[in-house]
């Protein structure tokens, strides 16, 4: 492609994360590639934007910093024309990082004096007013996350919270100057700036207030945000929705499931999918752990059923199962033995003709894009609210294969069934 054409570079602080914003970028009207990691050669497809899944959300900030400064060299390399950080609709962040961190290399790399940072992601109940963050109707730290292993957010003023990150003095952009349109936002980013302000927190409580953000943005080299600010982005660069933006290739071959999620809606939808009277194998992981050849065993069992429609492979379980065999196991092991499992036998799958193929679990579709040697995804159509079908090549597959990435508790109780009638649609 000619280098010019790619007109927004993201860069995503994890995987799930990148999906989310690759599928508000094509719903609004953009032609979507996303990369896992920073990809070694040119991008090999003509889209408008990119964006490259990071795993740097809570890794030390100086390495966060690095990986992500390589991945704007790269996008800047594609000839991107703006730069998008994309983090947490939860902020998630320590004092040390790695919002404020990667901002300010960002900032200092592509030499701009100021950006904006909004997590406020409405459509996902995720507000921001007043420079508090709301989840649905609690104040993030009454959310739930003031408890996150990692990232505890105990502070739900993000002025505080992205000042104690950042050497840049931080600003409001309040939700009186928001409803009055973008020159009102552009007057105050002036006033802003000559007050020294680096980075301004901006309101947002509905999806309008986005789209009236949308063209104060226009000319800033780096924009931060959520997912949300995704909507009104593609309009700068003169691009509507349309359904052109989420074609993918037509799908053919054999169809599978294949899930190591253990969330609740995963669990229906196991469920509705056996009573739908799909064929379905249960996994047991103390036979994993035993050495039994649980791959072959699945792979010998599909074989016949493919041909007749799609067939799922599962490790799904209820929270009691789970515990039981993490206790025996330890947890880590067991999640590690039980992704590393399924991904074999997503690419023996594949191996025997499936070109369709939909993972449940947020870690097991890492786990299964690593085994499949997938590195760049082009993103389609949603089959619902944030996990779309997408087009990927693949060593097992030159020719590309369908694949769709559903963490947890993502989709209806009928997905498994429902993703590929939409598909064929
Ligand atoms: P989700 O998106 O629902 O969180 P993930 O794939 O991210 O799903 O995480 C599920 C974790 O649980 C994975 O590490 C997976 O290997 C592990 N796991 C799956 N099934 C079982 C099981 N039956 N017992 C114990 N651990 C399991």
């Amino acid at each position: 492609m000619s280098g010019a054409a790619l007109k927004l570079g993201c860069i995503a602080d994890d995987f799930t994360g990148a999906t989310d914003l690759a599928n508000n970028l094509v719903r609004a009207g953009m032609r979507v590639v996303q990369t896992i990691g920073v990809p070694s050669g040119p991008l090999d497809a003509e889209v408008d934007a990119v964006v490259v899944a990071l795993k740097s959300r809570t890794i030390p900030a100086d390495q966060a910093v690095a990986q992500s400064l390589e991945a704007l060299r790269w996008l800047q390399g594609q000839g991107a024309q703006q730069i998008y950080f994309k983090y947490c609709s939860t902020f998630d962040s320590t004092p040390a990082g790695n919002i404020g961190p990667v901002t300010d290399a960002l900032m200092d790399a592509l030499g701009s004096d100021f950006s904006i940072a909004t997590p406020a992601f409405p459509d996902n109940k995720r507000t921001v007013f007043k420079g508090y963050l709301f989840a649905g109707d609690m104040l993030l730290n009454e959310s739930g996350m003031q408890n996150h292993p990692l990232t505890p957010m105990t502070d739900p003023n993000l002025v505080r919270v992205l000042q104690s990150q950042t050497r840049r003095k931080v600003g409001l952009i309040d939700h009186s100057v928001v409803a009055q349109g973008a020159e009102a936002i552009r007057n105050r980013i002036a006033a802003l700036k000559a007050d020294g302000v680096g980075i301004a927190i901006v309101d947002a409580v509905s999806n309008g207030d986005l789209l009236r953000m949308g063209p104060a943005l226009a000319d800033l080299p780096l924009v931060t945000a959520g997912s949300g600010v995704a909507i009104a982005l593609p309009a700068n660069f003169g691009l509507q929705a349309s359904h052109q933006a989420a074609a993918l290739p037509a799908a053919s071959g054999l169809q599978a499931v294949v899930s190591g999620s253990c969330s609740v809606a995963t669990n229906a939808q196991v469920a509705h999918f056996i009573a739908r009277g799909r064929p379905a194998l249960a996994l047991a992981p103390l036979r994993m752990a035993a050495g039994d050849d649980v791959v072959r065993e699945a792979l010998d069992w599909a074989r016949p059923h493919l041909a007749n429609g799609s067939v799922l492979v599962y490790s799904t379980a209820e929270p009691d199962a789970v515990r039981s065999i993490q206790a025996q196991l330890g947890v880590e092991q067991a999640g590690a033995l039980v992704e590393q499992t399924l991904a074999a036998i997503a690419r023996g799958l594949v191996a025997l003709g499936v070109r369709q193929l939909l993972v449940a679990g947020g870690e097991t579709s890492g786990a299964c894009v690593q085994a499949l040697g997938i590195a760049q995804m082009r993103i389609g159509g949603q089959i619902d609210p944030g996990v779309p079908w997408c087009h990927a090549a693949s060593p097992a597959a030159p020719e590309g294969l369908h694949i769709a990435l559903k963490s947890g508790n993502f989709g209806s109780t009928d997905f498994f069934t429902k993703a590929f009638t939409s598909l064929q649609g």
